[in-house]
């Protein structure tokens, strides 16, 4: 029997990934999440894990209390949540903690040399090469969770060895914004940015998607996960949401992934691959959608998809920085401090300050990310 751990089990990819553990039977070693007590009580007491942990030490001592008739150890903070990544008895770790406090537990559970099943790619966006060598280093391998992600991987997988990857296709539903001038978005919410038309995820991702920064992110994600170049990655804008992504080989023939908007097969993909299984998602009847769209994306309107495609460009702690400050904007949007077109802008002037770098440690990915909120915090306020 197959034994998973789960970081970020609360959120939607964690309860999507324990729907697949239930589904499939599998044993859950770790569970860990931010704050929430409750759901991570449920799920414990559902599922029996050696350990849990919430990054909140206060929850934590009650969460303690709370289980203390199961068999279940608790830990709290960062560290108690990287002890739970590291843990032996998980044959694979699903990263699905959101932002950048992703990145020491994903390279905890590769320096114990883990498969890791990443959802969190600001872990890898950020940490760039720290987290390909830990992966190398450790032959942990990284399978990915990211649907896009997830359909390139399949498609790679018939490659013959003599075939060169010419490129890769990224799909983009748009958003809730497709289609809107800079005068429209000048004044929307953050209800409707929440209003995502095909998914429904975590409200950091959701509002990434309706600025287009979390194509921008996939796009460095692509470059890290597949090595290849920026300038190999096209983005198609594909409303359906359909079609995950493809890939494009040197004599022009194009592969795709199809399925319905369901994270449930990345994610069981991610745990059974190579092997295929059932799964609770529908079928794929192509009849009832009658035709699927593509558009080339509006680059000048939605400007965090060329800042990411700099950042990587650049390369060093550009890509790290960009993360960061989105980090920030993200999360004051959603708090009600800046408008929607503040969320590039203040990126922009804000990631570009750093100095170039030709290598760097973890402690510089975390300097960066402070000196990026307070940047953000403080451009914001003129
Ligand atoms: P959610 O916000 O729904 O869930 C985040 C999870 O991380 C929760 O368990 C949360 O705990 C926990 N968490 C939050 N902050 C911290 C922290 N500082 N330290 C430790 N744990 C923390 O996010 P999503 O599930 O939507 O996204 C997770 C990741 O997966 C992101 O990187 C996202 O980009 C990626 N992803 C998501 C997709 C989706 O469909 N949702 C699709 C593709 C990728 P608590 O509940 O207690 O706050």
């Amino acid at each position: 029997m197959k034994t998973i751990g789960i970081l970020g089990s609360t959120g939607s990819i964690g309860t999507q990934s324990l729907d697949v553990a239930r589904q499939h039977g599998y044993r859950v070693s770790f569970l860990t999440a931010g704050k929430n007590v409750d759901l991570l009580e449920d799920q414990i007491r559902e599922f029996r894990p050696e350990k849990a942990a919430l990054l909140d030490a206060e929850k934590a001592k009650e969460l303690k209390l709370r289980v203390q008739d199961t068999p279940t150890q608790i830990f709290g903070g960062e560290e108690g949540i990287c002890e739970c990544a590291a843990l032996n008895s998980a044959d694979t770790v699903i990263n699905a903690i959101v932002g950048l406090a992703g990145l020491r537990p994903t390279l905890a559970v590769l320096n114990a040399g883990k498969t890791l099943a990443l959802a969190n790619k600001e872990s890898l966006v950020a940490g760039g090469e720290l987290v390909l060598s830990a992966a190398n280093v450790n032959h942990a391998a990284i399978l990915p969770v990211d649907s896009e992600h997830s359909a390139i991987f399949q498609c790679l997988q018939g490659k013959p060895t003599n075939a060169a990857l010419k490129k890769i296709i990224l799909t983009a539903s748009g958003g809730p914004f497709f289609g809107k001038t800079i005068e429209e978005l000048s004044c929307v919410t953050v209800e409707q940015a929440l209003n995502h038309p095909n998914w429904s995820m975590g409200a950091k991702i959701t509002i990434d998607s309706a600025s287009m920064f979390n194509k921008g992110l996939e796009l460095i994600e692509a470059v890290r996960l597949f090595q290849v170049t920026p300038s190999q990655v096209d983005i198609v804008v594909h409303r359906e949401s359909i079609v995950h992504s493809l890939v494009m080989y040197d004599d022009n023939s194009v592969i795709a992934q199809l399925g319905l908007p369901d994270m449930r097969i990345p994610i069981q993909y991610a745990l059974t691959y190579p092997e295929r299984f059932a799964s609770p998602v529908g079928e794929l009847d192509l009849t009832q959608y009658g035709k699927l769209t593509f558009f080339a994306p509006d680059e000048s309107t939605f400007r965090c998809i060329g800042i990411c495609r700099q950042a990587v460009e650049k390369g060093g702690l550009y890509p790290a920085a960009v993360n960061s400050a989105n980090e920030e904007a993200n999360a004051m949007f959603r708090a009600g401090l800046i408008r929607f077109l503040d969320i590039p802008a203040l990126i922009e002037e804000a990631a570009f300050t750093i100095a170039p770098v030709d290598s760097f440690t973890l402690d510089d990915i975390f300097s960066v990310d402070s000196r990026m909120r307070e940047a953000v915090r403080q451009l914001a306020k003129q």
